[in-house]
C-alpha cells in the first residue's frame, strides 16, 4: 500500500502509529512502520512550524461543485489594470530608458517582497531576517500589493495543509482560470474561511512589523504600489505623467501579479512531479523564471521549509540568491535546508521517475 494512502487511513499526520502492524516484530513490520512516518518527520529541521505541512486527513465532502458568488466591485478593478497594463505595453517605445530600468527594477523590488518576504520568510519561516532585511521586505511587499502579508500568509498555509481541497484558496482542481485569477473575483469558498480560520498565526500575530503593515495597508499600498512609482520617474527624470503612471504602476503590478498568479495555475498543472508524484505541484521553469525563483514547485509543496524552494540553489531562483547575498552581508541566517540525502530518498519512494537521479 503506497505511503499516502496509509497516512490517509490513519487520519492524523502529528502521529507515526502503523495501523496495519501485524503482532509480531517482523522486518516487514519494521519496513510498513518506515512508510507511515508522517512527511515532516523525517526531516523535521524547522520543529518551529506545522502549519504549512500537508494533512491529507482533510478531504472534500461529496457533493455539488460549489456554487460561484462575484465580487463584481473585484471583477472591475482587475479588469480595467489589465487594460491599463496593456495601454502601457503601448507605451514602452516612448518611455526613457531611465524608466524602463526603474520599472524592472521595481518589478523585482516588489517580488521579492512577496518570494522573499510573504512567502519564504513570513509564511514558511524558511529562514530568519534582522530588522533592516524586515523593512526591506515589508516596503518592498506593499508595493506588490497582493493582501497584506497576514493574509497572504494565511491563504498560503491553508494552500498548503490542504492543497487541491475546497479548503485550498486557489484550489487548482477548479480549473486554471480559477487558480489564477478567478478565485480572487468570487466569494471564498465556506471551506476556505472554516480551516484558514482555524490555523494557527500567533507567529504572525506577535510580528509588530507584519502588524503594523496590516493597520496601515490601505495608505501604504496606496503610496508604494501607485504614487511612488508614478512620481519618481516623473520628478527625477523628467518622465511623463502617463508614461510613469501607466508603466512603472500600472503594468509593473499586473506583469508581478500574473507572475505569482502563475505559481498557484500553471505550476500546478504543468511539469514534472520528481519528488511526489502523488500531488499536483510540479516543476516548471518558465513559472521560475518569472516568479523570480517559485516554479520549483513540486519540490516546494514536498519541502516546504526549504528556504531555496529548490534542489538547486541559484539556478533560475533569483529570490535564493538574494537571500544568501541578504545572508553574506548578515541581514538573513537559520536558512533551512533540506540535506541531499533526504531529497535523493524521497525521490525514489515517491518520485514520478523524472529526476536524472532515477
Ligand atoms: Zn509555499
Ligand atoms: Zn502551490
Amino acid at each position: 500500500m503506497p505511503a499516502h494512502m496509509l497516512q490517509e487511513i490513519s487520519g492524523s499526520y502529528s502521529t507515526s502509529t502503523t495501523i496495519t502492524a501485524p503482532p509480531s516484530g517482523s522486518l516487514q513490520n519494521e519496513r510498513e512502520k518506515q512508510k507511515t512516518v508522517p512527511q515532516y518527520l523525517e526531516e523535521d529541521i524547522r520543529p518551529e512550524m506545522k502549519e504549512d505541512i500537508y494533512d491529507p486527513s482533510y478531504q472534500d465532502e461529496e457533493g455539488p461543485p460549489p456554487k460561484l458568488q462575484y465580487v463584481w466591485r473585484n471583477i472591475i478593478l482587475m479588469a480595467l489594470l489589465h487594460l491599463a497594463a496593456l495601454y502601457g505595453i503601448t507605451l514602452i517605445p516612448s518611455c526613457k530608458l531611465y524608466t524602463c530600468l526603474f520599472a524592472i527594477m521595481s518589478y523585482y523590488f516588489s517580488g521579492l517582497g512577496i518570494t522573499a518576504g510573504a512567502h519564504r520568510l513570513w509564511s514558511h519561516r524558511t529562514y530568519k531576517a534582522r530588522l533592516p532585511l524586515r523593512l526591506f521586505l515589508i516596503l518592498a511587499n506593499t508595493m506588490a500589493f497582493q493582501n497584506d502579508v497576514y493574509e497572504w500568509s494565511r491563504d498560503h498555509r491553508a494552500h498548503h495543509k490542504f492543497t487541491e481541497t475546497h479548503a485550498d484558496p486557489h484550489n487548482s482542481r477548479r480549473g486554471f482560470f480559477f487558480s489564477h485569477v478567478g478565485w480572487l473575483l468570487v466569494r471564498k469558498h465556506p471551506a476556505v474561511k472554516e480551516k484558514g480560520g482555524k490555523l494557527d498565526m500567533s507567529d504572525l500575530k506577535a510580528d509588530k512589523l507584519v502588524m503594523f503593515q496590516r493597520r496601515y495597508y490601505l495608505p501604504g499600498l496606496l503610496l508604494m504600489c501607485f504614487i511612488l512609482p508614478t512620481l519618481v520617474p516623473w520628478y527625477y527624470w523628467g518622465e511623463t505623467f502617463v508614461n510613469s503612471l501607466y508603466v512603472c504602476a500600472f503594468l509593473r503590478y499586473a506583469v508581478v501579479l500574473n507572475s505569482t498568479w502563475l505559481v498557484n495555475s500553471a505550476a500546478h498543472l504543468y511539469g514534472y512531479r520528481p519528488y511526489n508524484k502523488d500531488i499536483e505541484p510540479r516543476e516548471n521553469i518558465l513559472v521560475s523564471l518569472g516568479a523570480v525563483g517559485e516554479g520549483f514547485h513540486n519540490y516546494h509543496h514536498t519541502f516546504p521549509y526549504d528556504y531555496s524552494t529548490s534542489e538547486y540553489g541559484w539556478y533560475v531562483n533569483f529570490t535564493t540568491f538574494f537571500i544568501d547575498c541578504m545572508a553574506a552581508l548578515g541581514l538573513a541566517y537559520d536558512r533551512k535546508k533540506v540535506s541531499k540525502a533526504a531529497v535523493l530518498a524521497r525521490i525514489k519512494r515517491t518520485g514520478d521517475g523524472s529526476h536524472k537521479s532515477s
